[in-house]
């Protein structure tokens, strides 16, 4: 038996036949298992849909409560039996609900891992390394370059500058789920107490995050029309990425444009996009993370995919593991 024949890549996603579901379609399908809420994975239409709770609640929040026909609640750590294939869904460490899927069948297991990373995120569950006969891999920073810096170093970058600039407002952008509300916490864990202003595209997102125990502290609307433009003098404002290319985030007063992304590394993405304060925080994985997990998990094979596949799989070669890219289409590193 070949691992393809359990779980292969087709133009609507991941599809296993002897389960005949897809995980993360891209097109519309009948049975979908879902790794985690960002655009790319998480998609409406689909007729069945298996996610952990948390994400089947992000999806109704993002897409409407009829954003499939029948939903199917997947408890971290239990097996579930789909067709002759069992599935299992274990921590990934991504963003709030995400999740990496197993699936097992005549005595072969695969990991579906979705997007992950392995640092600490105060706003879900750590990634857990679950043993596999093929692992599936992200590849969004899997370059040696790239190598995410410590993230309370990155905090206290932006905590300092609002202190020198007392007068300026400070304007993060940052993606609407996951990365804001992270941003949000690890300032908190900071020590920041005042309020918060935010986008009022992050605030149905943010309000199920506080509703789900994740102490954001006080958020208030970012809204100008409401004050004057001198109230926002000095303060912490977090906004979409859409909404911070916009003029939106200039209607504030001498703003210190900063941006929350794993791009950030890169002087000329944050260049530009205009960014004074880049802050190098990502829910991807770096390549030391990457290398790692494919140590932990002890996979016979890996399959690489949505990233910069040559590097990982050259790298697995080299330590003797068999490795190919997927070329999976249809998922972007926007959420970063
Ligand atoms: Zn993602």
């Amino acid at each position: 038996m070949k691992a393809d024949d359990l779980l292969h890549p087709t133009r609507k996603g991941l599809y296993c036949p002897p389960g005949d579901f897809y995980i993360d379609p891209v097109g519309k399908v009948d049975r979908a298992l879902v790794t985690h809420g960002h655009a790319d994975h998480a998609r409406p239409g689909n007729r069945a849909v298996m996610a952990t709770r948390e994400t089947l609640d992000i999806m109704a929040i993002r897409y409407g409560e009829d954003f499939c026909e029948t939903r199917q609640v997947a408890e971290l750590g239990k097996t579930t039996t789909i067709g002759d294939v069992t599935v299992s869904f274990h921590p990934a460490g991504h963003v709030y609900g995400s999740a990496q899927i197993a699936v097992e069948w005549k005595g072969m297991r695969i990991v579906a891992s979705g997007d992950y990373k392995r640092r600490r995120d105060p706003t879900c569950a750590a990634f857990e390394p679950v043993k596999c006969d093929v692992f599936i891999t992200e590849a969004t920073f899997a370059l040696p370059v790239f190598r995410h810096p410590d993230t309370a170093a990155e905090v206290e970058k932006l905590l300092v500058s609002m202190r020198r600039f007392p007068e300026r407002a400070h304007i993060v952008g940052a993606y609407a789920l996951g990365k804001a509300q992270r941003v949000i916490r690890h300032v908190r864990e900071a020590g920041y107490d005042k309020p918060i202003y935010i986008h009022g595209a992050l605030k149905k997102l943010c309000d199920f995050y506080q509703h789900e125990g994740i102490e954001l502290g006080e958020l208030r609307p970012a809204t100008i029309e409401t004050g004057k433009k001198g109230d926002f003098a000095g303060a912490l404002i977090v906004g979409t990425p859409s909404a911070f290319a916009d003029k939106w985030a200039r209607r504030f007063p001498d703003p210190v444009a900063s941006f929350a992304s794993g791009w950030m590394r890169v002087r000329q993405r944050a260049r530009q996009r205009g960014v004074e304060l880049p802050l190098i925080l990502s829910d991807h994985s770096d390549w030391d993370e990457l290398t790692q997990t494919i140590k932990d998990v002890e996979a016979e094979e890996v399959w690489v995919t949505h990233g910069r596949e040559e590097a990982l799989v050259r790298w697995c070669e080299l330590q003797g593991v068999a490795a190919r890219p997927l070329h999976l289409v249809g998922y972007e590193d926007e959420a970063e």
